[in-house]
């Protein structure tokens, strides 16, 4: 039997589509298997602050469709100090709460093994970043839901760029990770990516341009990672702009759209499985881990792997981008 009767639930860092139907997966499965669970509101700050309530059933109803998060995220500085920490083991410990679900991206991996270790608490983590950036799944949620976001706006871009020939610099997030970038260049046939894990090579780029052009390219779209090593799409194309004024170039910043939105079918479904999982871990008397997808099936890596390990690009798929848009 588990020593765990009651489970809190927070949201933290960057917000991402999906996060909804996590939270929702997590009370269900908590009420399904007779647990107490509480929401808390703005991430690590809503522990430290006492901003914490009694979720039931109905509380997550109607929820699975939005995209944002209910329980609300933010970035916490006070949880990175000792004293902070203490309060919000306080608060934890004044509402019975046995153990944690934190749903977010690496620094709230971190916070959550430090916390873990310093109070000898069980917390279990759900990846949730648009970024995609984390070791240890194929897939975090709100991945999905962005990279559709990221292929219909440069769709549109795209019927903007062919009616007037233009080359057009397109800057997607990611911070230093280049997946979304990456495989929504694929599915919108961009002429070219350009992601911080390789480095730019500038008379590839013109070469590989100039070719289209000749061949009469109606249109040239390059996808470029906000943190990628030139210092994103404004300076590319600035660089470019002044070193080929025979082209019409032009700048669309993506920003946060990219984050918005009703999450995916897939992250859904994910967010739901991951949730679950979750739980079930926490009853299993696991704890330091985040729970993720490998080849479609739930797994489990301690909070130490994942935030140790850097998550690869795909070569192929960087590759396949250079041979396709020939
Ligand atoms: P995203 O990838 O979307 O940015 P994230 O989880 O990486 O999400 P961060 O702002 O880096 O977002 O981290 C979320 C919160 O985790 C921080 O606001 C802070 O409260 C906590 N946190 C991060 N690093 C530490 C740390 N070293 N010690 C304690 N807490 C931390």
């Amino acid at each position: 039997m588990s020593s765990i009767k009651s489970i809190g639930v927070l949201t933290s860092g960057g917000d991402a589509p999906g996060m909804n139907a996590a939270i929702r997966a997590v009370v269900r499965a908590c009420i399904y298997n007779d647990l107490r669970v509480f929401g808390v509101m703005r991430g690590y700050q809503g522990l430290i602050d006492n901003d914490i309530e009694e979720l039931h059933s109905n509380s997550v109803s109607n929820i699975i469709q939005s995209g944002g998060t209910i329980l609300k995220s933010a970035r916490s500085m006070e949880f990175k100090t000792q004293e902070g920490r203490e309060k919000a083991y306080d608060n934890l410990r004044k509402r019975d709460i046995d153990a944690l679900v934190v749903i977010g991206g690496d620094g709230t991996f971190t916070g959550a093994r430090i916390f873990g270790q310093e109070h000898n608490f069980p917390i279990v983590g759900i990846p949730g970043t648009i970024d995609n950036d984390l070791y240890g799944t194929d897939y975090t949620i709100g991945y999905d839901t962005a990279l559709n976001t990221v292929v219909e706006a440069v769709d549109k871009i795209r019927d903007t760029a062919t009616a007037h020939s233009r080359l057009f610099f397109i800057e997607v997030m990611g911070r230093d990770a280049g997946f979304l970038a990456l495989r929504s260049g694929i599915a919108s046939g961009a002429e070219a990516v350009l992601v911080p894990e390789v480095r730019t090579d500038f008379d590839q780029l013109e070469h590989f341009l100039q070719n289209g052009f000749k061949k009469n390219k109606t249109s040239s779209i390059v996808l470029v990672a906000e943190g990628d090593e030139i210092g994103g799409a404004i300076k590319i194309a600035d660089k470019v702009g002044k070193e080929h004024p025979e082209y019409d170039v032009r700048v669309t910043i993506l920003g946060h759209i990219q984050r918005g939105g009703s999450p995916s079918a897939f992250d859904r479904v994910s967010a739901s499985r991951m949730g679950l999982s979750a739980v079930e871990a926490l009853m299993d008397d696991q704890k330091s881990i985040m729970i993720g997808l490998a080849n479609n099936q739930i797994v489990h890596t301690p909070f130490n792997q994942a935030l140790k390990n850097k998550k690869a690009l795909n070569p192929q798929l960087l590759e396949m981008t250079k041979i396709l848009s020939i």
